[in-house]
């Protein structure tokens, strides 16, 4: 497999075995059924650092009202 970084226009070449690529298309599956259903629950943590939507993120407006 190939990732084509587009700012730099860099090629990295890797490798995922059968059984690695089973599981990503799994989870991908999953993911996907959520959406589909709706279930998509934010999942804040350490990465809310940087998140541009924090301001008006659900996550965080629940745990504003709770205080
Ligand atoms: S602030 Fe909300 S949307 Fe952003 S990463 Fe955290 S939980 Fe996700």
């Amino acid at each position: 497999m190939v990732f084509h970084y587009l700012q730099d226009n860099q090629r990295q070449e890797t490798t995922r075995d059968a059984r690695q690529l089973d599981e990503a298309l799994r989870v991908v599956q999953e993911t996907a059924a959520d959406i589909r259903a709706g279930e998509f629950a934010a999942k804040p943590g350490y990465v809310c650092r940087n998140c541009a939507y924090e301001p008006i993120c659900p996550a965080h407006e629940e745990a504003l009202s709770a205080t």
